[in-house]
């Protein structure tokens, strides 16, 4: 059966640095989360850093929200006096990182222009952000850069584990944001939400594939767009399924200090997770558009999905 010429697209988005900045995002909140727990307790950035990649690692996310209660020579320094250590380390060094987010959490450019072009000339096409950041991150960072009412649903990994003390059983979690994540924040979205398991990560096919079902799309593969940065990951898996596969290839442009950093704090699997190192090369997928900012996909829209 025909479908109708507007109807039965979709626009999946990769989030991190596809409309926006991540990594020189996260380097500057870290620097400045970690420069204050720094100047309360004295343990040198490097420590902090340091002690920060096997929390990542055990939590599967370099954004793992409660971090600094989890890092060894801070507990050690507060001697497991909680209250303390959630009164100022912890108090102290989330304001500093939402402070610093405040300026480095900002779409690229083109970005809030483009989305509205592109509801203002494909009203009916759904646009999806499917992304690896657990979800009530990636909803935090999408309602902070006023984006989220672009998208119809939003797909990512499993919400951040509550940590708790070992010795004294305390939950180690401020009370007004322990209660937006055991609420599980929405953020006012009115949108699909979708928590994926752990192992739909990319660049696994299971995720898109589970976007694909919930929108009926599985057999309306060249009806789909899917774009994102990372040619190993976002890029492989679109041609792996099928789909039409945008590369942002801006996403790619990182300042060498940050990712310098970066690699400070950072295990290198969750790396390769966040941002593209190597360069396109002959072995690397081939995508079928490659977008130079983001308003290519104005373009990228017309000629897969409209053949115009
Ligand atoms: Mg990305």
């Amino acid at each position: 059966m025909e479908r109708p010429e507007n109807k039965g697209k979709l626009i999946v988005l990769d989030i991190d640095n596809t409309v926006f900045n991540w990594v020189e995002y996260y380097v500057a909140c870290m620097c400045a989360m970690m420069d204050k727990v720094s100047l309360l307790t004295g343990i040198p950035r490097d420590v902090l850093f340091e002690e920060s990649r096997p929390v990542f690692e055990r939590e599967g996310s370099i954004e793992y929200p409660f971090l600094i209660q989890e890092l060894p020579s801070v507990v050690a320094y507060y001697e497991h006096d909680i209250p303390r250590l959630m009164s100022e380390a912890v108090h102290a060094g989330r304001q500093a990182f939402n402070t610093a987010a405040e300026t480095s959490l900002k779409p690229y450019d083109d970005v809030i222009e483009t989305l509205q072009n592109v509801k203002t000339l494909y009203p009916e096409v759904p646009i999806i952000a499917l992304t690896d950041a657990p979800r009530y991150v990636a909803m935090w960072k999408l309602n902070k850069l006023g984006l989220l009412k672009y998208f119809s649903a939003v797909y990512g990994l499993p919400d951040p584990n509550i940590p708790i003390d070992e010795e004294t059983q305390e939950v180690k979690v401020e009370k007004e944001i322990l209660l937006k994540h055991l609420q599980k924040s929405k953020f006012g979205f009115v949108g699909r939400i979708r928590i994926l398991p752990e192992d739909y990560e990319k660049p696994g096919t299971k995720g898109l594939k589970t976007v694909l079902m919930d929108h009926d799309m599985e057999s309306h593969l060249s009806d789909v767009l899917w774009i994102g940065d990372n040619l190993r990951k976002d890029v492989g898996l679109g041609k792996r399924l099928g789909v039409h596969t945008g590369w942002a290839r801006y996403g790619t442009v990182i300042r060498a200090d940050a990712i310098d950093i970066l690699l400070q704090f950072s295990p290198r699997s969750n790396i390769a997770k966040n941002v593209a190192l190597d360069p396109m090369s002959a072995e690397s997928p081939q995508p079928d558009i490659t977008l130079e900012s983001f308003s290519d996909i104005i373009q990228a829209i017309n000629t897969v999905l409209f053949k115009s």
